[in-house]
């Protein structure tokens, strides 16, 4: 048995008769930072859904640190940490607001709550925004809080569509470092979905999906060389 972060096997998913994902198969490693690359309509969003239990997979199998996804939902989601494409901050709130409320939902104390939001605000430079409304704050202060908050409850894997969607370049680079960093620190594993070859490193394992197919899985130099 493997013990990898993230065990994808042979998943397919169909919207109706349109299918999406076409029996994909890869895995992610403890610690390891994996790029997930594709156009738009290659599937990642459909892949998230799936990881996150929004939709089931019509055949194939999930597994994360060696526990299937269908038969622990609930404790396998304590392992992950993830950040939609679409925000879901509430930005009537404030971002200590925004983060106290997910430590609550997933059974912190509020003294342990306390304690991680003020070092997340502190890992994120976010201490001097953290009374301002969500609806404040610029798109790069808002994947920060996004990410402050998936860390909360310190997953192992963080799933990040295409987190830096909407960023500028240099807005860009800093996430894609501070995620990099967060991974080594930490022993993170990191889906890093994107349609941006320059935010991948050399040495990353990759997979290039097109129209829900696997295009190739491997390293990423050797990839980006061949296609
Ligand atoms: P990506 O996130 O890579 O852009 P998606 O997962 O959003 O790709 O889409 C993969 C395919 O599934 C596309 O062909 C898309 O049109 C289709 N699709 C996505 N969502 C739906 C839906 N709700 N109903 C039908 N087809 C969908
Ligand atoms: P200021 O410099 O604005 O006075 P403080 O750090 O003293 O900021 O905090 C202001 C308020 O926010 C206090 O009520 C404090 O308890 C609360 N607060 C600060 N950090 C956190 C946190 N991480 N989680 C929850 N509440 C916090």
């Amino acid at each position: 048995m493997s013990n990898n972060a993230l065990a994808i096997s042979n998943i397919s998913y169909d919207y109706g008769n349109q299918a999406a994902l076409n029996a994909v198969t890869f895995a992610i490693a403890p610690g390891q930072f994996f790029g997930l690359l594709g156009p738009n309509g290659a599937g990642k969003s459909t892949l998230m859904a799936l990881l996150t239990r929004l939709l089931k997979p019509t055949s194939g199998d999930i597994q994360v640190f060696s526990r299937s996804l269908s038969a622990q939902p609930s404790a396998i989601m304590s392992d992950i940490g993830v950040v939609f494409q679409q925000s879901t901050l509430d930005l009537d709130l404030s971002v200590l607001q925004n983060l106290n409320y997910h430590g609550a939902l997933h059974g912190l104390s509020a003294r342990d709550t306390y304690i991680r939001v003020s070092d997340e605000l502190h890992r994120f430079g976010l201490q001097n925004k953290r009374h301002a409304r969500v609806r404040e704050l610029n798109g790069g202060h808002r994947r920060r809080i996004e990410l402050a908050r998936a860390m909360l409850h310190r997953p192992k894997l963080l799933l990040l569509d295409e987190p830096t969607a909407g960023l500028d370049i240099e807005s860009r680079a800093a996430l894609n470092r501070h995620v990099r960093q967060l991974c080594e620190d930490h022993n993170i594993a990191v889906l890093w979905t994107t349609h941006l070859i320059e935010e991948l490193e050399t040495r990353d394992p990759l997979l290039i999906l097109d129209r829900g197919t696997t295009k190739a899985l491997g390293q990423a130099d050797t990839l980006l060389k061949e296609h």
